[in-house]
């Protein structure tokens, strides 16, 4: 750190992302990549005319993206927010709504807690239940900004759109902000919700369900109000956010949807199956609606797990919390690398005897 950073930064912990090694050829199942590549039609948008529009900025108002998401999740345009990755509508959330103090679950994404102390934000954090369920009830009434991700991550664990509702309802004057990363693999979006609380904001991500995490793209739902706040931000900051190809990109994507419908099907079934194996195994898996699962054993320690697993080419993602460090969580990769996977874990354990 140098003398010159603002003295209000100084204390600031950055989020650490998983780790992206080189050194060797690694099944890869610690940052929630989707295993599949984007749809083809997505791949051949890019062409040698596509890349030398670059020299012209891209379309700050996203109109034909915003357009045919509209039209794909049957909502007005103005009720639509994109961004650069999930991350930066998370970041502008918090820039924008955190005036009175953030609440969200002491396990839960830990993005959540860099962003409220970037901007000074107080903020709550509540812990799990026992079981690592979220008990909707110690959300409601709170009037601070209220971040859950559902389904949860790292467990992967679901809360009723009821439940969602109930907070939502009871905290009128206050943003309630769903993080909806993992929901298309199985998870129920509270989407509808947007139409009747004029406080939600749902946020999704291309990188996970859309195959698509090194092109940057997320977006959100809310009411056209809130909506305007975020872009009264995204203009007092970046307003060419995301990149021409991106865009294109993500308009391939919309219109390839019966593609990425069929690969989530395909990482619900192998996580149905990896869930299966873990269990034979003896170990304890929550019961995820996401792309990953999220384990635990008595027969090995989850640090030591994570790590001989590298040692053998398999990286999972392992967190030091010591709520949680006896588990470690799986992206659900293709039924090849979980085969893979289950080999090397057999290994451990054998080994470890
Ligand atoms: C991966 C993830 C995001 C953000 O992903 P982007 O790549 O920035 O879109 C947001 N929330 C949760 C819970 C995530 O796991």
């Amino acid at each position: 750190m140098s003398r010159f950073l603002n003295e209000q930064y100084r204390a600031v912990e950055a989020y650490t992302p998983g780790e992206q090694p080189r050194d060797m050829q690694y099944i890869k199942l610690n940052t929630n990549e989707s295993p599949y590549p984007p749809a083809p039609s997505v791949a051949a948008a890019i062409t040698k005319e596509e890349v030398e529009q670059l020299r012209l900025y891209s379309d700050p108002t996203a109109k034909k993206l915003k357009e045919s998401l509209a039209g794909l999740y049957g909502v007005k345009p103005e009720m639509i927010f994109l961004s650069n990755g999930s991350d930066e509508v998370l970041n502008f959330a918090f820039m924008a709504f955190g005036g009175h103090g953030a609440v969200f679950p002491d396990i839960s994404y830990g993005f959540y807690e860099v962003f409220a102390d970037l901007y000074g934000i107080n903020s709550e954090m509540i812990p799990l239940e026992d079981d690592f369920s979220v008990d909707y009830r110690k959300y409601c009434g709170k009037n601070k900004l209220v971040v859950i991700a559902n389904p949860n991550a790292p467990t992967g664990m679901t809360i009723p759109v009821w439940q969602i509702e109930e907070i939502v309802r009871t905290n009128p004057e206050t943003v309630v902000l769903i993080d909806e990363a993992y929901v298309d693999f199985g998870g129920e979006t509270c989407l509808p919700l947007v139409e009747k609380y004029e406080n939600l904001l749902v946020t999704r991500t291309f990188s996970k369900s859309r195959c698509l995490a090194g092109g940057r793209l997320g977006y959100a739902f809310a009411s056209p109000a809130l909506i305007a706040d975020l872009e009264k931000i995204k203009y007092s900051t970046n307003p060419y956010n995301i990149n021409r190809l991106t865009l294109l990109l993500g308009e391939k994507t919309v219109e390839a949807e019966s593609y990425y419908q069929e690969k989530c099907r395909e990482i619900a079934e192998t996580r149905q199956w990896s869930t299966q194996r873990f269990v034979e195994l003896g170990f304890a898996v929550l019961p995820s609606k996401a792309n990953f699962i999220f384990v635990k054993t008595e027969e090995i320690d989850g640090g030591d797990l994570y790590r001989k697993l590298k040692a053998r080419g398999v990286l999972v993602r392992h967190f030091t919390n010591s709520r949680i460090c006896q588990y470690n969580r799986i992206t659900i990769g293709t039924r090849e690398q979980m085969e893979a996977l289950i080999d090397t874990v057999k290994e451990v354990l054998y080994e470890n005897q």
